[in-house]
C-alpha cells in the first residue's frame, strides 16, 4: 500500500497539470515561488504602473495600488478575460509595464 501511494505521488501527483513549465520567483524577494501580480500607484497620479510577479509573502508597501492571484488571473480563459478587461475599464493601468511584467514572466515560466 505504501509502495502504491509512493509510485502514486512520485509519478502522477506532482506531475498534475503544473500552470507553468518552469516556477517564477518573486521579483520582490528573489527567493519564494511567485503566485501574485502586483501593480504600484504613479507618484504623480493614478496609474498604476511598475507591474511586478510576487511571492504574496513580501511586505505591501502603501504604493501598492492592484493586486491579484495567479489562481485568480489564470483560473480559466474566461477570468483572464475578465480581469483584463477590468483593468482596462478602470482607465489607469500603464500597459506597457503591464506587458513588460508579462513578458519577463514568460521568460521565466520558459513560456
Ligand atoms: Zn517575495
Amino acid at each position: 500500500m505504501v509502495e502504491a501511494l509512493n509510485y502514486l505521488a512520485s509519478n502522477i501527483l506532482v506531475d498534475v497539470d503544473p500552470m507553468f513549465k518552469k516556477q517564477p520567483i518573486c521579483e520582490l524577494c528573489d527567493q519564494k515561488p511567485a503566485t501574485t501580480i502586483v501593480g504600484y500607484r504613479s507618484a504623480t497620479g493614478p496609474t498604476v504602473s511598475g507591474w511586478k510577479y510576487a511571492c504574496g509573502s513580501c511586505p505591501t508597501t502603501p504604493d501598492e495600488a492592484k493586486s491579484f492571484g495567479f489562481d485568480d488571473l489564470f483560473a480559466n480563459p474566461s477570468a483572464t478575460v475578465s480581469m483584463l478587461a477590468n483593468l482596462e475599464d478602470a482607465g489607469t493601468t500603464d500597459w506597457h509595464s503591464f506587458m513588460a511584467m508579462m513578458q519577463r514572466l514568460r521568460s521565466a515560466t520558459n513560456g
